[in-house]
């Protein structure tokens, strides 16, 4: 029997023909799931900033089916400390400009940008290029031109494309997700939603810089509350309005302070959400026609915590989101299980942000939205 290397065993599984194939033949099948549940597939984070030192990086010493096997950076301090940390051999270590080489090496198979939001796309681009399956950190891009330029990148070189929801893994999520769709306390009538956080550091970062940041707390912060107004009601939105306010114009000066939205649903339900950088915001509560649900927190990075009307507290044991968002798509990889944060759903919340940017320029016009079921995931 010829035996399959990782890469090509991948490349069937992304083809599909691992479940139409392989599954009909079950002694093989077996061989082959036992085999690549067993293989821990590398990751080459991209962009050593905070959230890939003390999130992405701990959580891949967590995970089952994936492992830390190699850094992308732009600063040369850190391929030492790195590599000694982690163990990282000499050959896993790029930087911005040899990165494309990453093609030739087998040690890689995930390739994850943690960098500036407007750097995300020619990083993810020329992962799919390199061959390599992608994660791509939220925002999914700085517009949705740009997330439909890595969506494409990714479907003409056959690799797969996730984004760095890690709330979509979140076992307190995933409970709300369930009393929506079963009715637990009857229909969701009204939800609302806060993200936010005050900023008060340097004002120089590129978090304020829109040319790097796209926008201010809805590209960081807001699309938190997009997605929870949005698994919240368990659909899409029909249209959305919404209001820019600014208080701290002097440290503001390029991008938006504080913003809130109000969703309408074809089923008649209503959202409302805040995001701000200027004032706390963690929270999601769904009113429904026979109680209410919530969790506050809500999208911190744990524990979360949440309540119901009938007295009761939602409680799972910890573990690290990226942990179990990383290992989710590892195994989407592995075994063609389902994408729970593919490129459609980031890039469908780019479309909300542009929605919620333009009813803004106008005046709080509310914007319909034609979104079907583009990016839901069930
Ligand atoms: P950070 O500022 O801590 O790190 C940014 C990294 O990019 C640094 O390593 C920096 O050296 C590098 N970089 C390269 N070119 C740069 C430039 N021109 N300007 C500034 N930095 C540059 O940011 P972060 O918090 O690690 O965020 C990185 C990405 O991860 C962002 O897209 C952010 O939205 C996302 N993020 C996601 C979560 C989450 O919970 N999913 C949390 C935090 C950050």
């Amino acid at each position: 029997m010829k035996k399959l290397s990782r890469r090509s065993f991948s490349g069937i599984a992304a083809k599909g023909i691992l479940g139409t194939t392989l599954l009909s033949n079950m002694p093989l099948a077996k061989a082959f799931t036992t085999k690549s549940m067993n293989k821990k597939l590398g990751i080459a984070l991209v962009g050593l900033g905070s959230y890939s030192e003390h999130q992405l990086a701990p959580s891949l010493l967590e995970t089952e089916h994936c492992y830390l096997a190699g850094i992308v950076t732009g600063t040369k301090e850190k391929e030492g400390i790195w590599k000694e940390k982690y163990n990282l051999s000499k050959k896993n270590i790029y930087n911005y400009d040899n990165f494309d080489i990453i093609a030739k090496n087998d040690d890689i198979d995930i390739v994850y940008v943690a960098l500036p939001n407007s750097m995300h796309v020619d990083f993810c681009i020329r992962a799919a290029k390199a061959g390599k399956h992608v994660i791509c950190e939220k925002p999914m891009a700085v517009s949705v031109e740009e997330c439909d330029a890595i969506i494409n990148a990714c479907k003409e070189n056959n690799v797969k494309l996730g984004v760095g929801y890690r709330m979509q893994s979140d076992p307190y999520t995933n409970e709300v997700k369930k009393y929506v769709k079963e009715k637990t306390f009857g229909d969701v009538l009204f939800v609302s939603s806060d993200a936010g956080y005050v900023s008060n550091g340097n004002p120089y970062q590129w978090r304020l810089n829109k040319s790097l940041s796209g926008g201010g707390a809805l590209m960081n912060m807001g699309v938190y509350a997009i997605q929870t107004s949005i698994y919240g009601t368990g659909q899409n939105p029909i249209s959305v309005s919404a209001q820019e306010f600014s208080t701290r114009p002097d440290y503001f000066k390029d991008t938006d302070e504080t913003i809130t939205a109000q969703f309408k649903f074809a089923n008649g339900a209503v959202a409302h959400m805040m995001t701000s950088h200027n004032a706390n915001g963690n929270r999601l509560k769904c009113h429904c026609s026979n109680g209410w649900f919530e969790l506050d927190p809500a999208h911190s990075y744990g524990p979360i915590s949440g309540r119901t009307s009938n007295g009761d507290t939602i409680e799972f044991p910890f573990k690290r989101q990226q942990a179990l968002q990383m290992d989710d798509f590892a195994k989407h990889v592995l075994l063609d299980t389902k994408n729970i944060a593919p490129g459609e759903m980031g890039k469908r919340d780019m479309i909300i942000v542009e929605a919620i940017y333009k009813s803004i320029a106008e005046g709080g016009k509310e914007q319909a939205l034609s979104l079907g079921d583009l990016g839901i995931v069930s």
